[in-house]
């Protein structure tokens, strides 16, 4: 059992980073990873305050210390990808004290607006509206040439939450998963991950908080993934911890059935392979 998505009470998490130790523990982790959401250039409710980064890591390095023989623990946190150069100094000054780094992309920037994707339907409609000219297409394929770039110019440890742009599309209110051109550039995308030495994360996230009916990405890529040899890593983007391992066991039999066997994770700090 591993967990490398978990957030905490200084982004918005419930609880403090401890209370996850315990459940994972209690669970039987081998290993826990913290991936607070770090600050963006806008404060934001959720994300870690730029004067708490300090502490965020010296409660983490604690925990590391005093669970030291009962669980491993890694510091990391989620990084937000911005095209804007500016925005991308905090990732290129942080990520060499961590442990590893998980990659996203929440937001649309446009000027000095951030149009957040997997928040509240109106915003998405608003970026939707003001950005694309309520032209769908060019919305979602944007946010897939972003998922690229932060590919390509990040270099992640970790992918997360592939098609986080299905979260307001309950429904299928705006796109189908199905049309040509959606499949055409999600396909494109896993092979930019093929290429690069990032894991894919497969994030039970949506389904545990019932926002969403499927996995990050969605099942029916596993195999496509699968085909591709693109490594992976099952992760839960805990905010709670009684729900470290919310349907890890459905992941691991939808991977199956796709053929996969094993998955990546950190095990004394270095990726290795484990089966499951
Ligand atoms: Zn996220
Ligand atoms: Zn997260």
């Amino acid at each position: 059992m591993y967990n490398f998505h978990t957030h905490n009470e200084l982004c918005d998490g419930e609880g403090p980073a401890e209370a996850y130790v315990l459940s994972a523990i209690e669970k039987d982790f081998k290993a826990l990873g913290f991936s607070s959401h770090a600050p963006i250039p806008v404060e934001l409710d959720w994300t870690l305050k730029k004067e708490k980064v300090d502490e965020y890591f010296s409660i983490i390095k604690n925990l590391k210390e005093k669970y030291k023989g009962k669980i491993e623990l890694y510091l990391g946190l989620e990084f937000d990808y911005f095209e804007k150069k500016e925005f991308q100094d905090f990732y290129f000054n942080n990520k060499e004290k961590l442990d590893y780094n998980i990659c996203s992309v929440h937001f649309f920037y446009e000027k000095n607006n951030f149009y957040i994707i997997d928040g509240k339907l109106e915003n998405y409609i608003d970026a939707l509206k003001i950005l694309f000219n309520d032209n769908v297409i060019s919305f979602v394929k944007k946010y897939y040439e972003l998922i690229r770039k932060m590919i390509i110019e990040f270099k992640p440890d970790i992918i997360a939450h592939l098609d986080l742009i299905k979260k307001n599309n309950k429904k299928n209110t705006f796109f189908s998963e199905k049309e040509l051109w959606y499949r055409k550039e999600i396909l494109s995308t896993l092979d930019v991950i093929k290429k690069s030495s990032s894991l894919l994360e497969i994030n039970t996230g949506g389904l545990a908080r019932g926002s969403i009916e499927d996995f990050y990405p969605s099942e029916w890529l596993f195999k496509e993934c699968y085909y591709r040899e693109i490594p992976i890593i099952i992760n839960s983007d805990c905010h709670n911890p009684s729900k470290l391992d919310a349907y890890f066991l459905e992941a691991k039999n939808a991977l199956k059935k796709a053929g996969y066997s094993f998955q990546k994770v950190l095990i004394n700090n270095k990726w290795v392979e484990v089966s499951f």
